[in-house]
């Protein structure tokens, strides 16, 4: 048995062992890290956490208003009635051609923080401010006369619609009641398995999982694993626009019993991808690394791959492969629903994340 019984939030039960063999590293190579203690801000107020459809929409329409020009919007419908955005943003008095392109996106509804995060940055950008109103110290000039950063805040905005927090934070769930909320509960009582697509022909579940997204009348799909999710099409359609530089997609996951509370995870074909993806891969996640690092987070020490199971791996392949061959691509992953890691705290590993991403993708 692993010693670090990961929940299942987000990464796959391989991460469990991924992280075990990490910490007998760790044991041997390197002192165990500092307790930080929480920030004595942990319950965010709903106005500046922006995570669910009728909080993050509005805010995306007023942008799209105000910063005509500097704002472009792609929408899809969902079959549940919302609309999903991939929100773009650039100076637009300068040709795009040079600029470098970026594309951060989150599919999962059972963990907003990557949400709340990508609209607190936006709003940096924007506004020139925090949503909680602290003015920003971000070069957002130099960004956006540098870069064309298209931002998917939440992918299965049907999803988050079902949510019942605004925020996972340890102190009302268990994290196996956190799951049963995300993947669902079977007619046994038991959680309902995560599968890439399923059909309500072969399975009823007693509750629906809000990571599930209906896109027919029987077909559901969990959005990262199933190319005609509304999140694929998005990320599709932003990483056709031209050559991306980075692809960074924003999760979360539990870390339940490891003292780590942030990781970025490679391509699970990281060693077959060409050597200049593997590289800039790799770079990338070290530069967000040391980014969480130097701010007093508490990630993982080293990137790599998940193993994942064979049938997992043929999700990843079929939705993501043509991608990963030809654009650099991260997945990072912030602690969901612990005490270690309150809402705020959150909020802030993501900013953190995407601040590194487009520094090291403006480096040159
Ligand atoms: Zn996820």
């Amino acid at each position: 048995m692993n010693r670090f019984a990961l929940g299942l939030g987000c990464a796959a039960p391989a991460l469990a062992a991924a992280l075990a063999s990490v910490a007998a590293l760790c044991s041997a190579a390197e002192a165990p890290p500092a307790e930080s203690p929480a920030p004595a801000q942990a319950q965010p107020p709903a106005a500046w956490w922006l995570a669910k459809p009728d909080q993050t929409e509005p805010k995306i329409l007023e942008w799209a208003a105000r910063f005509a020009g500097t704002v472009s919007l792609v929408t899809a419908k969902t079959r549940g009635g919302h609309t999903a955005y991939a929100v773009t943003v650039t100076d637009p008095s300068l040709p795009d051609a040079g600029k470098k392109r970026l594309v951060f996106s989150q599919p999962h509804a059972h963990e907003p923080a990557a949400t709340a995060g990508m609209m607190d940055f936006l709003a940096q950008l924007l506004e020139g401010r925090r949503l909680d109103g602290r003015d920003t110290d971000l070069a957002r000039r130099r960004i956006l006369a540098a870069a064309v950063l298209t931002f998917i805040p939440d992918g299965n905005p049907d999803g988050r619609s079902r949510s019942p927090e605004a925020w996972w934070d340890g102190r009302r769930h268990a994290n196996e009641q956190f799951l049963e909320v995300a993947f669902g509960r079977g007619q046994d009582g038991k959680r309902f398995p995560r599968q890439g697509r399923w059909s309500s022909k072969e399975q009823q579940p007693e509750r629906l999982g809000i990571v599930y997204e209906q896109i027919s009348d029987h077909e559901y799909v969990e959005p990262n694993r199933d190319p005609d999710s509304t999140f694929f099409r998005l990320v599709r359609g932003a990483l056709e626009k031209g050559p991306c530089g980075l692809h960074v997609d924003l999760h979360q996951t539990e870390f339940e019993k490891s003292d780590r509370n942030a990781m970025v995870v490679l391509p699970f074909m990281q060693k077959e991808l060409p050597e200049k993806i593997q590289d800039a891969n790799r770079l990338a996640a070290e530069a967000i690394g040391r980014a969480w690092q130097a701010a007093g987070a508490r990630p993982t020490p080293e990137a790599r791959p998940l193993g994942y199971g064979e049938d997992q791996i043929r999700y990843f392949r079929k939705c993501w492969g043509d991608i990963y061959r030809t654009v650099p691509h991260v997945t990072v992953e912030i602690q969901n629903n612990s005490l270690a890691t309150p809402p705020a705290e959150q909020m802030r590993l993501m900013d953190l994340a995407i601040r590194a991403s487009i520094d090291f993708a403006l480096r040159d």
